[in-house]
């Protein structure tokens, strides 16, 4: 069984979810089926198929934080995951590893399971600092837990782009991130990838060695992109 979730971003076609659903319950798949949406559309019930995570987590627990949203409130929402410092907050609000690191804390306080996003530039892939970025992240930003957790590589250069790498660079990348764990003898996480997955690409990407599961964006907001996904994962 695989992971598959879905990021919605700041999109919020709450139709199409409650088709979405609909389709993925008739749909059997043994494969886990994760939505992460807007906080706005977070109370919504888990169903036997559809689990739901928000995109972002305060770094605060509670207090005068304007406009921030704790890790508790989105517990109380019923929600069960979290994604953590996507490429998105660290490029558009200046997320910082220590931040990032914090936000995770928060999320494993209350038993949500942080999807933890890490990856590398176009210019750290050009330098070969891909490894190194990966390590730095995984040092900084993940701290030693017995609680579950998921590591999503995303090469900030394949999100939203259509570009993926190859399917030699994903396995060294997730094994390098499995070694990680292993040879610190820390629980081995979920490793899922992200970045640019499509129809087209998941089955063979899905079927990578040391890949969990997949971590998808645009095409988790159609019934047509994204039920295709799940189908070909096994
Ligand atoms: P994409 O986004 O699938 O649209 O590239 C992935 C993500 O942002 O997690």
């Amino acid at each position: 069984m695989k992971i598959i979730i879905g990021n919605w971003k700041m999109n919020s076609p709450s139709k199409y979810q409650a088709e979405l659903i609909q389709k993925l319950q008739k749909n059997n798949t043994k494969n886990k089926i994760v939505l992460c949406v807007p906080f706005t559309s977070l109370s919504r019930k888990k169903t036997s198929v559809v689990h739901f995570g928000a995109q972002n987590v305060s770094q605060f627990t509670g207090g005068a934080f304007t406009g921030e949203i704790s890790a508790k409130m989105i517990k109380e929402t019923g929600a069960e995951y979290v994604i953590i410092g996507h490429s998105e907050r660290r490029l558009y609000y200046k997320e910082t590893l220590k931040q990032i690191r914090q936000k995770v804390e928060n999320a494993l306080n209350v038993n949500l399971i942080p999807i933890i996003c890490i990856g590398e530039t176009e210019t750290e892939k050009a330098n070969n600092e891909t490894l190194k970025v990966i390590e730095k992240n995984l040092s900084v930003c993940v701290p030693i837990t017995n609680k579950p957790i998921i590591i999503a590589y995303e090469p900030r250069w394949a999100i939203g782009t259509g570009k993926t790498p190859t399917k030699i660079e994903i396995k060294s990348v997730h094994e390098f991130i499995y070694k990680f764990f292993k040879t610190n003898h820390r629980p081995i996480p979920q490793i899922i990838y992200g970045g640019s997955i499509t129809g087209q690409n998941a089955k063979q990407i899905a079927s990578i060695k040391y890949v969990d599961g997949l971590l998808v964006g645009a095409a988790s907001l159609k019934t047509e992109t994204f039920l295709p996904i799940i189908e070909q994962v096994k």
